[in-house]
């Protein structure tokens, strides 16, 4: 039910799915599932999934469609394919992937020839992130992430909120560390339920994270309480950084982030103390105000002083695994490139995992060439992509919208042709390596009930596909069975017995200690060493080491929009589920309580917001609270679906993607900055 991918035992009677629970077997499980985990059945068994293949009868958006079957659905999906490669090169095919399960799909667009595609997991959440410490350290950190929180003395979150984003083995290990006397730090200018457990809360000024990470290297260096013999035996560029920082004191950051300076002196102190077992939690979507990378650098450095990358306590590292691989034509190269701007706009962006904003501009602008074509696998566009208008605009302009989703998503209503996939409880999929685990494990995924009316896995659909496209090469096995076996090929565990028992773990070496030469280097970046001071950065015409750009405070009368995540729903996923829906059937607007006052505002009032550019939401339940800066409101992402055949979600709450028609773009990898956007309170009409 979302991207951590917990192994759950299915009890099955009469072909029926009666309970789902945690696999005691699986390293991130331990038998323990979350809400969404359990309510994987309303998942199954929701009356409003897609049940056939479709075709659009009316126009873009209007949701009219014709039930057909599966040979005709294909046939017409290779027909357009191949109309489009012939007419403008298989490139003007844009490919929207998110989820694991899309990796078939991936092998078939670029063995059809195009290098487009891109997933959210990218330029609206990690990005940033992987690209700020891969500078850093040589490397990202992937997903799981390797936040030591079992071995920490003190865990730091900045903008994360543990607790509300839940993942079963992190929110456990932190409860556990907390409950074993970790100390922890919370910068959030919201009262999180992670700052209802924090030593220091630190409600800092929104968009001034860079100034208070500053502070901290300021005090580690100035007062010396940095990790010497790590930095000396691995960092390389102190005294440029020692320069950098001498200005930005406590009391610098002070007028920057509204936080006392004596509080940012002592947290820094407190990590200082701790040090090397200080988990300074990377955060996952840190696509915030554009200068991303540059803050996802000042997190890195930061862990570097304190030497707690590689170290018991603060961030281990990924222990790698080898696995097979069935022999498959090299993929067609292109001579036009990419059109997202990954790794020419955005000179660092991932060409594995693409710039989605980047596509959209291509479709609207023709350049550098048309898009023409976009297949959607899984991702709810319109959801996850902030300026929903832009996207709009730019799926007018297509020739072919082809949807792979389980539910009609709002999407879907603007496709040619949807694909009804079957749920991840009736399907194979690629197995879950996780290198990034302390105990790296392989893990599969085995359908326990056929698949419900006329959906298909996507391991299928992609197949056939390559079959009617002449690529069946690149799909050199019969059943997923084989794929599974050549898969696990290399490893010292037996497919039978990794078949009865979901997940197989392997012997981990998370600390430097630990490392051997088969490990690869310790930290691959250009010098071998941790570059503080980035000579990549520098380069490229970037900061070579992070500064603090000031940010532009909300207008009079306005909030800084901010959105985060609910235990019991998955992104703009899992609204219309029946069990989750009686835990969480809507979101709310946290406004601070003086605000409220101001404004004549009572509790549980329903509002309609307004952003800068008159963009309004649909009305929302106000949710008063001391636990919020005057200058914020806070609302949880995923609601306000505008899907009709949603039944259960469908107009409940409100949409913060509807509120973002700004953006402020990371020059560095592309990623959208979306805490940019200001809100009002208005009443009346309904949004939009
Ligand atoms: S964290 Fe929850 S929703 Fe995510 S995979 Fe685990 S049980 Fe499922």
């Amino acid at each position: 039910m979302c991207f951590w991918r917990c192994g759950v035992l299915a009890e099955v009677a009469d072909g029926k799915v009666l309970k789902l629970q945690g696999n005691p077997d699986h390293p991130l499980t331990k038998g323990r599932l979350c809400a969404r985990g359990n309510a994987g059945i309303g998942l199954l068994y929701d009356p409003d999934r897609l049940k056939q293949p479709l075709l659009r009868t009316g126009a873009r958006g209007e949701g009219q469609f014709k039930p057909i079957s599966w040979d005709q659905a294909l046939d017409f999906f290779a027909a357009r394919l191949t109309d489009l490669k012939s007419k403008y090169g298989p490139e003007c095919v844009a490919f929207f992937p998110h989820g694991v399960a899309s990796s078939f799909f991936a092998t078939l667009m670029r063995a059809f020839g195009t290098p487009n595609a891109a997933e959210p997991a990218f330029a609206q959440c990690r990005g940033p992130r992987e690209v700020g410490y891969a500078l850093t350290f040589g490397s990202g950190l992937g997903s799981p992430e390797p936040v030591d929180l079992e071995e920490s003395k003190l865990i730091m979150l900045i903008g994360t909120h543990i607790g509300e984003n839940v993942f079963t083995s992190q929110v456990t290990a932190f409860a556990e560390a907390l409950s074993r006397g970790a100390k922890l730090i919370v910068v959030d200018p919201r009262f999180s339920t992670a700052a209802s457990k924090a030593d220091w809360w630190l409600p800092i000024r929104p968009g001034t994270d860079i100034a208070l990470l500053l502070a901290w290297m300021n005090v580690l260096l100035t007062e010396g309480i940095y990790d010497k013999d790590y930095i000396t035996s691995h960092g390389e560029g102190l005294p440029e950084l020692e320069a950098h920082v001498r200005e930005f004191t406590p009391e610098w950051a002070e007028a920057i982030t509204e936080l006392p300076a004596a509080e940012i002196r002592a947290t820094a102190r407190a990590m200082g103390q701790a040090k090397p077992a200080v988990a300074l939690h990377p955060g996952r979507h840190t696509t915030w105000y554009g200068d991303d990378t540059q803050r996802a650098r000042a997190m890195a450095i930061l862990t570097a002083l304190l030497g707690s990358w590689g170290r018991k306590g603060g961030i281990f590292l990924p222990t790698p695994i080898k696995t097979g691989k069935f022999a498959t034509p090299p993929f067609p190269g292109s001579k036009r490139g990419r059109a997202d701007g990954a790794g020419t706009t955005f000179p660092l962006a991932s060409e594995e995992q693409g710039v989605t904003n980047g596509l959209v501009e291509a479709t609207l602008t023709g350049k550098p060439y048309p898009i023409k074509g976009w297949i959607v696998y899984g991702q709810n566009v319109l959801e996850s992509i902030p300026q929903r208008q832009k996207t709009l605009d730019a799926i007018q302009q297509l020739d072919l919208m082809v949807v792979v989703d389980l539910l009609p998503m709002e999407q879907t209503r603007y496709a040619d042709l949807v694909l009804p996939e079957a749920t991840y409880l009736e399907r194979y999929d690629v197995p879950h390596i996780a290198e990034s685990a302390k105990q790296p494990f392989v893990a599969i995924r085995q359908p326990i009930v056929d698949p419900l009316y006329e959906t298909k896995p996507g391991w299928w659909i992609a197949k056939q596909m390559a079959g009617r496209l002449g690529l069946q090469e690149y799909f050199p096995w019969d059943f997923p069975d084989q794929h599974l076996a050549k898969l696990v090929e290399p490893l010292a565990a037996s497919l039978a017995e990794l078949k009865a028992r979901g997940a197989a773990t392997f012997d981990g070496r998370p600390y430097i200690d630990d490392r051997r030469p088969e490990d690869g280097p310790l930290f691959p970046t250009p010098t071998g060493k941790i570059e503080l001071f980035s000579p990549a950065l520098k380069q490229l015409g970037f900061d070579p080491l992070p500064r603090y750009t000031p940010v532009i405070d909300p207008p009079p009368g306005y909030f800084r929009l901010i959105y985060g995540r609910a235990p019991v729903h998955s992104f703009a996923r899992s609204e219309n589920n029946a069990l989750l829906d009686s835990l969480m059937p809507e979101n709310e607007a946290w406004i601070n309580n003086s605000a409220a006052r101001d404004l004549g505002l009572s509790e549980g009032q329903r509002v309609i917001l307004e952003n800068q550019d008159g963009a309004k939401c649909l009305p929302v339940r106000v949710r008063i609270t001391a636990g919020i800066r005057k200058d914020c409101l806070y609302m949880v992402h995923g609601f306000g679906h505008r899907s009709p055949a949603l039944h259960r979600a469908h107009d409940r709450g409100a949409s913060d993607t509807q509120l973002m028609t700004r953006v402020k773009v990371d020059p560095v990898m592309g990623g959208t900055g979306m805490r940019v956007n200001f809100v009002r309170v208005v009443e009346g009409e309904e949004g939009i």
